[in-house]
This record gives C-alpha cells, structure tokens and sequence, in this order.
C-alpha cells in the first residue's frame, strides 16, 4: 500500500473533475484526481455544445479558454420552430448575453492539455476508487492502480464522478433524498462533418415529434430527433435518421440540410435527477453525481460549471481565511441554481415532445396556448431568454 497526500482529492476527470482541479491550482490549493479510465475514453464521450457565459469564465479563470475563445462560436439567437413556423429568440437583445458553441469534448480536451502542462497530477485507470471517513477529518481515498493498492489522505473529497460514480453512494440513504423524472422517449444524436442546417440552434416540434439542430463548428453539425425508448441504434441508418430530420425540420429550412455520413450516432435516456444534500461531512457531490436533467435546455454541463463555481468560492474561503463553517453552505446554494435548471429543463422537455400517452384533448390545448403566449410576447421571450444563457451565480454569505 503506498500512501500520497492533497488538499482535495478530486474523483472523476470529466469537465467538472478538471475545471475544479485547475481552479483550485490557482488558488494555489493543491489536488489530485482519481479517474477510472483513460484520458481518451473520457474525451470519446460526445456530449454537451452549449456553454453559458458563466462557464465561458470560469474556464477564462482556470487558464484553458485559448481554444475556446479562437474557435466557440458566440451564438446571439436560437430559434423555435412548430410545424413550419419559426420564432427567433434574440438572447443578446433580450437579456445582454449569448451563448458559446463549443463542444464538451474539446473544453475537456483543453483541460486536460492545461493540467498536463502545470504538472497537476492526474491518476488516470485507477479501479476500486473508494472514498472513506468523510464524516470525519482525515478523509481519504483508496484505489489501485496497476495492481497497486493507493491511500489518497486528503482534507476534501470533491465527487465529481458521474451519475453512476461513487460518491453519491457513499452518502447514507437515511441521509440522503433522491428525486426523479424518467421521460419515456430518449434522443438519438447524430453528428456530421456537415454544415448546419441554421447559424443558430432549432428547437423544432411537429406531430412526429422533437428534432433539435445544433452544431460545433461551420463544418460539423448535431442533430438530435426524439424517439422511443425502446428503439435501437442498429433500428437506425443514417439515411433513416435523416429522412425523419427533414420532416421534423420546419419547410423553409429543409432545403438547406446538408446530410453526410455520421462521425458518432448514439441515443441518450432522458431524465431529471437530483441528490439532496451535496455535501455529506468532508464530501461534496458536484456536477453529473448530483443530479442530471435532459438535454433539452442545455442545462447539464452547466449546472457542473456552476456547482464548481460554488465549491471553488467555498474551498478559497476555507483555505485562505481558515472559515470551515463556509462548506455547510454549498450544497443550499448550489441546490437553488440547480433546481432551476431542472424545472427549466422539465418545462422544455415537456412543451417540445410528444407523449401524448400523457396527454389529453385538453392538456394539448394548454400546451399549444402556453407555447403561443410565451413566444410571442416579449416578456414570455425574455423569461425563456435568460434561463436559457444562464441565470446568475449565488455569492456566499
Ligand atoms: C450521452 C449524454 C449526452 C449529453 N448531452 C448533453 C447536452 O447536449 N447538453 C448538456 O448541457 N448536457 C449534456 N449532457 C450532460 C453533460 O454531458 C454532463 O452534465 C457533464 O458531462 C457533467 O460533467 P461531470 O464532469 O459532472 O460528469 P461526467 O462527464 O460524467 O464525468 C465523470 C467522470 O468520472 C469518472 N468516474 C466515474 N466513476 C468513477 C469512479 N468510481 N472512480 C473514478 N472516476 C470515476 C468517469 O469516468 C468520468 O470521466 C449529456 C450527457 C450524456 C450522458
């Protein structure tokens, strides 16, 4: 057994492991991460595009936003569409911010690079990560790491290892609460080397059901349809995939979808879920190992980002003023945000699909009608508006 020491002990390489990792370097608050697998599997991981300012920064703080600011797209509009109606959502003219296009895997990517350069360490292939006695002060992690057996002391423990991680689970049940919503369609994505079909994202409805078009670049593009849950990847060819597309999209801008081979297809369930509380003693749970949403607000890497955000406030607090008393506030604080986010994403997710197996005459009337009112009145659009850039962030007390 060989013994190492840290401040905080991060678990989990993904965006939240990473941004947290190099923030607290600038702090000067020493950290190791424990990840489970390697640094290219993580980054073969096709996620999240969409970035609110608010990660945009904290990424400008951590030192990574190089490649980010020279390549992400500012985007001022995204646009809704039902049937062959297309409403603009002008964000910058509604609420003064845009949104960043930029992919999950390349912000990963740049993380990676920046922690490489600064020596950070990063445990990459570690198993049987464990953490223990978080309730007490000396909390530590243990893992193996080429058939070696690790002791990780440390005097935090920041989860920041996914929804099937360890650290929720490393909270007692009768502690904690968990709430959550599974929706019974789920999203298959393709993405092309093609250019999109719109300078900004489509949120599009018909009677077949939800398409989402997005992009990462001029030359690359995300599309999404809803479908069953139960339907399989193999059920779809690509020509399948983008026949539906087209049908989905609304009239005026099928002629400009440009379809191509698939570079990554793949279907996500979509769901809302969410641990209370996120602090258990010495243990925080932080992005993904938290709570999830579904994608359809573009909420999940950013409530990780704003979560760091939180935890970063808190562990500066703790290291340069000496108030431990500070971490009891992180999981109320984060929890706010979150909650947002889900009820956000809850509300798009259910005015933008079709289930109707839940919905009655009435309720597709009060759909429609709340659709309508909030787009087509500024005040409704700026409501949509600001939640989608990002609402702001909770300072400590
Ligand atoms: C398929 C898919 C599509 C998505 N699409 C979108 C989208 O379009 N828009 C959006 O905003 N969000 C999207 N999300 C959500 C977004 O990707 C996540 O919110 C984001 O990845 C959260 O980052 P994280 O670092 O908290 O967790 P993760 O990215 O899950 O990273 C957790 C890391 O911890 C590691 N780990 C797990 N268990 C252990 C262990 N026991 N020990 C050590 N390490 C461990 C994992 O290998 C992983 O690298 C999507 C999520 C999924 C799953």
């Amino acid at each position: 057994m060989e013994n190492k020491k840290t401040q905080v002990a991060i678990i989990g390489a993904g965006p939240s492991g990473l941004l947290l990792g190099l923030l607290l370097d600038k702090q000067g608050i020493d950290n190791i991460i424990v990840e489970r697998v390697t640094g290219d599997y993580v980054l073969g991981r096709i996620r999240a595009g969409v970035l609110e300012q608010g990660f945009a920064k904290l990424v400008r703080e951590a030192g990574a936003a190089e490649k980010m600011d020279r390549l992400g797209e500012i985007h001022d509009s995204v646009e809704f569409a039902f049937n062959d109606e297309r409403i603009e959502l002008e964000l910058k003219k509604l609420t003064g911010e845009s949104v960043i296009v930029y992919g999950q895997v390349d912000i990963t990517k740049d993380m990676m690079e920046v922690r490489e350069q600064k020596g950070l360490e990063t445990v990459y292939e570690a198993s049987k990560v464990q953490p223990h006695d978080v309730k007490s002060n000396k909390p530590f992690i243990t893992y193996t790491k080429d058939g070696k057996e690790f002791t990780l002391e440390c005097d935090y423990i920041a989860g920041c290892d996914g929804f099937h991680g360890v650290s929720r689970k490393t909270i007692p049940n009768d502690v904690k609460t968990e709430y959550e919503k599974v929706y019974p369609f789920g999203w298959l994505g393709l993405m092309s080397d093609t250019p999109p079909i719109n300078p900004h994202l489509i949120y599009a409805k018909n009677n077949r059901g939800f398409a989402l078009a997005s992009m990462r670049s001029k030359t690359r593009s995300r599309y999404y349809i809803q479908v069953p849950l139960d339907d399989k990847i193999e059920d779809w060819s690509d020509e399948a995939f983008w026949e539906e597309l087209k049908k989905r999209m609304p009239k005026s801008a099928r002629k400009n979808l440009v379809t191509g081979p698939s570079i990554e297809k793949s279907i996500v369930p979509t769901r809302s879920f969410i641990c209370e509380p996120l602090q258990y003693g010495k243990l925080f749970l932080v992005g993904d190992a938290g709570h999830i949403v579904p994608p359809t607000g573009a909420k999940g890497l950013n409530l990780a980002a704003s979560d760091v955000a939180t935890l970063y406030k808190i562990m500066t607090r703790v290291y340069k003023e000496g108030d431990e008393k500070c971490i009891e506030q992180y999981s109320p604080i984060a929890l706010r945000r979150i909650w947002n986010g889900v009820r956000f994403s809850w509300w798009m997710t259910d005015l933008l699909h079709n289930f109707d197996e839940k919905k009655d005459d009435f309720d597709k009337k009060m759909e429609n009608s709340e659709l309508k009112y909030f787009l087509n009145s500024d005040a409704g659009k700026k409501v949509i508006a600001e939640q989608y850039v990002g609402l702001p962030y909770e300072d400590l007390e």
